[in-house]
C-alpha cells in the first residue's frame, strides 16, 4: 500500500475545502485497513478513514495524521427468500453505482435515494435518506473492523441504532468502525412506494407508477428523483457551482408541539406573514431548517466573502472560492440567529475534521 506525503484534501470532498493531510493512503482490502491502522499507531498518529468526501469539511490546516481513503469495490447480487435479492457492495463503492445497477436489474427498495453523492460506506454512517426513503428501511447487515479491538463484527439493522440522519457510527461510536461493506435487502417485482409528496406528484406528471410493469415504475423513479434533485442542485455537477457543498449542512430540527406552538406565536408577534411548515414526526414536529435559516437572514444564494448558500437551496452551504474559516464561521452566525430569533438550536449534518 502506498503512503503519500502532504496530499491536498480539498479534492477528494465534493465542497472542494482543506488543506493536507499529512499522509494519505489508498484502502483496497481488510489488509491495507490493519496496515494503515498499524502504521498510525506506530507512529502515534490519528488515523482518519474518508469515502466520498461529501459529508466532509477539512479544517484549512488540514490533516495531521493518515488519512484512509476506502476505494474497497466490488458489488454482488443474490438471490434471497421470494422475491428478495441480497445485495453486498464493498464500502468504496460509489452509491449512485449501486442504485443504478439495482435499478437496471428491476430492484427496488432504494431507488428514492438515487443521485445522492458518496460511497457505499458513507450510507450507514448518517442513514442516508432522501425522498422518503433512507438505508435503514432495506439494509439487511453492515460489515466492520473495530478499531479499538482490531476485530471484525457484523452489526445487524438493529444494532446500527439508525435515526433520522444518525446511527451508532456517527454519535456514540464515531470513528470507532471501519466499514467495509453493506448488505441490502432489495426486492424483484414490487412497484416502488412513494412516501414523499413532492416526488408522488412529479412521478404523476410523468405518467406515474402504475403505467409499464414494475422495473419501469423503478426505473421512472430514477429518473424523477434525479431530475428534482438537479433542480435543486443536489446532483453532483461540475458545471453547477452550487453544488461545491456537502448537501445540506443542518438537519432538519424536531421539536416538541409545545415548542413548535411557541415558534408560531413567536413567528406572528414578530409579523411574520403565513405559518412556519412544520410536520408531524412521531408525536413532536420537524422543521425545514432551510425555512430557519432563510428567515434568520440567510436566503438562497446568499454571499459572504467566499462562501455562502446556495442559489437553489439555502441548507446548503457553498464553497465559491473561500476558506474552511469562511466557511464555519458563516455556520456558526446562522446557529446564533436562529437560536436568537427562532430558540432553536441547529445540528450540523456535516462532519467537520478535526472534529
Ligand atoms: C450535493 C449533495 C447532496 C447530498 N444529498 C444527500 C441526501 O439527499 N441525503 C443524505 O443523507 N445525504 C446527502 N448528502 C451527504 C452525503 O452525500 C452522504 O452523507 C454520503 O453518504 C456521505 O458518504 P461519503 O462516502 O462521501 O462519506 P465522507 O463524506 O467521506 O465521510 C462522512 C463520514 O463518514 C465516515 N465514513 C465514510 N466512509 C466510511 C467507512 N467506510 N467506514 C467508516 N467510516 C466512514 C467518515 O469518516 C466521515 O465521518 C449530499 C451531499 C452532497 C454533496
Amino acid at each position: 500500500m502506498l503512503i503519500r506525503e502532504s496530499v491536498p484534501l480539498a479534492p477528494h470532498t465534493t465542497i472542494g475545502l482543506g488543506g493536507p493531510a499529512r499522509y494519505f493512503c489508498e484502502i483496497r482490502t481488510e489488509e491495507d485497513v490493519r496496515e494503515a491502522l498499524a502504521l498510525a499507531r506506530e507512529r502515534n498518529l490519528p488515523l482518519q478513514i474518508l469515502g466520498g468526501g461529501s459529508n466532509v469539511v477539512f479544517a484549512d490546516a488540514g490533516f495531521p495524521g493518515l488519512v484512509a481513503k476506502m476505494s474497497i469495490g466490488e458489488m454482488a447480487f443474490e438471490p434471497g427468500r421470494g422475491n428478495a435479492v441480497e445485495m453486498t457492495a464493498g464500502a468504496g463503492v460509489d452509491w449512485d453505482e449501486v442504485v443504478a445497477a439495482a435499478v437496471e436489474c428491476g430492484l427496488s427498495g432504494i431507488e428514492c435515494l438515487s443521485g445522492i453523492p458518496g460511497t457505499v460506506g458513507g450510507t450507514p454512517i448518517q442513514n442516508v435518506g432522501a425522498y422518503g426513503q433512507e438505508i435503514a428501511d432495506t439494509l439487511i447487515e453492515v460489515d466492520c473492523l473495530d478499531r479499538a479491538g482490531m476485530m471484525r463484527v457484523t452489526f445487524d439493522r438493529e444494532a446500527c441504532r439508525f435515526g433520522y440522519r444518525t446511527s451508532r457510527f456517527k454519535k456514540a461510536d464515531r470513528d470507532r468502525y471501519v466499514v467495509f461493506a453493506v448488505r441490502l435487502r432489495l426486492r424483484r417485482d414490487v412497484r416502488p412506494v412513494l412516501r414523499y409528496p413532492e416526488l408522488a406528484a412529479a412521478v404523476g406528471r410523468r405518467g406515474g407508477i402504475e403505467q409499464g410493469d414494475p422495473p419501469a415504475a423503478v426505473r421512472l423513479v430514477r429518473e424523477t428523483v434525479r431530475e428534482l434533485r438537479k433542480a435543486k442542485s443536489m446532483l453532483l455537477d461540475p458545471s453547477d457551482p452550487n453544488t461545491r457543498s456537502v448537501g445540506s449542512f443542518f438537519m432538519n430540527p424536531v421539536i416538541p408541539e409545545r415548542a413548535f406552538r411557541e415558534l408560531v406565536n413567536g413567528w406572528h408577534a414578530s409579523g411574520g406573514r403565513g405559518d412556519p411548515p412544520g410536520y408531524p414526526d412521531g408525536g413532536n414536529v420537524k422543521v425545514p431548517a432551510a425555512w430557519l435559516v432563510e428567515n434568520a437572514g440567510f436566503g438562497k444564494g446568499y454571499r459572504r466573502g467566499g462562501v455562502g448558500t446556495s442559489s437553489h437551496h439555502a441548507l446548503a452551504l457553498v464553497n465559491y472560492g473561500g476558506t474552511t474559516g469562511e466557511l464555519l464561521a458563516l455556520a456558526q452566525d446562522i446557529e446564533r440567529l436562529v437560536l436568537e430569533r427562532f430558540g432553536i438550536r441547529l445540528e450540523r449534518e456535516a462532519v467537520v475534521i478535526p472534529g
